[in-house]
């Protein structure tokens, strides 16, 4: 489809102009970085997964009422989304200790944590995305105290969503990353999940065997990450019918 001028390149997606006032079309591309972007390649077929991943999730979440940006999936590697601005957080949820945090306490990767943990990172490369405080976040003014109870209340629904979904296909779901934006209705502001859902923002480990059907494939060079993604995508049922991914082996 002809496309308005770009917006915005980030490292796995590319924004641009969508077709009405309000609207974006992302744009899934096939480049994996890990290690704010120290470690790079191209995974053929990344980027048409991870656009049906994350319409599968944005529109189950939507299903179960969480407000989200998707609006319509265009074709292999585009979708229609609501335009809003970005919440400058990472905002991360985890069910079992893994990377950074077993790094930090010095935790085994895969200990189940007592309850779900939320924490933020200031969304900045330079910086390396910096682990903050809620405190933090309120007095720099990067969200008010109403918008972080909304943003965990937020979390936790997709948490409790995602971890659902994924255990009804073999999966656990070891953490996960989202991101928030603001909408404006009228004078009204609300908090939507924007950016992305898929195998590059979580952890996903097999239940009965514990492979990593997620982005550490890469990151920890443990095998083919389009095979991964697929091997998820093809669980959830949600395979393309065409392109690259739809010819590559899936693992069992
Ligand atoms: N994550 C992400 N983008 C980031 C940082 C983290 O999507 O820039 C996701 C990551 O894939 C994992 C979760 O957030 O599912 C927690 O990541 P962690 O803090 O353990 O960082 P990592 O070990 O990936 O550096």
């Amino acid at each position: 489809m002809a496309r308005g001028k770009k917006i915005y390149e980030g490292k796995a997606k590319t924004l641009y102009e969508g077709p009405e006032p309000g609207t974006l079309i992302q744009y899934f591309k096939d480049d994996a970085t890990a290690f704010n972007a120290e470690k790079k390649a191209v995974v053929d077929g990344k980027g048409v997964l991870n656009n049906r991943l994350s319409e599968f999730f944005m529109e189950g979440l939507n299903s179960v009422g969480v407000p989200n940006h998707f609006i319509k999936r265009l074709n292999m590697r585009e979708q229609l989304i609501r335009q809003c601005e970005i919440v400058p957080l990472e905002v991360i949820v985890r069910n079992y200790a893994a990377g950074s945090m077993s790094k930090r306490l010095g935790i085994e990767e895969g200990t189940r944590l007592p309850r779900p943990i939320i924490e933020f990172s200031y969304k900045d490369d330079d910086l390396g995305d910096p682990l903050v405080p809620e405190e933090y976040i309120i007095a720099f003014g990067w969200a008010s105290q109403q918008d972080m109870d909304d943003i965990v209340a937020l979390a936790l629904r997709v948490n409790d969503f995602m971890s659902g979904v994924m255990y009804g296909v073999g999966i656990k779901l070891i953490d996960f990353k989202i991101e928030i934006g603001r909408v404006w209705e009228g004078d009204f502001m609300r908090l939507i999940v924007a950016d992305e859902i898929s195998p590059d923002s979580c952890r996903l480990w097999d239940i009965e065997s514990g492979q990593k059907l997620d982005k550490d494939v890469f990151r920890r060079d443990l095998g083919n990450l389009t095979d991964a993604y697929t091997e998820v995508a093809r669980r959830l049922g949600v395979l393309p019918t065409n392109g690259p991914a739809a010819n590559s082996t899936v693992i069992n």
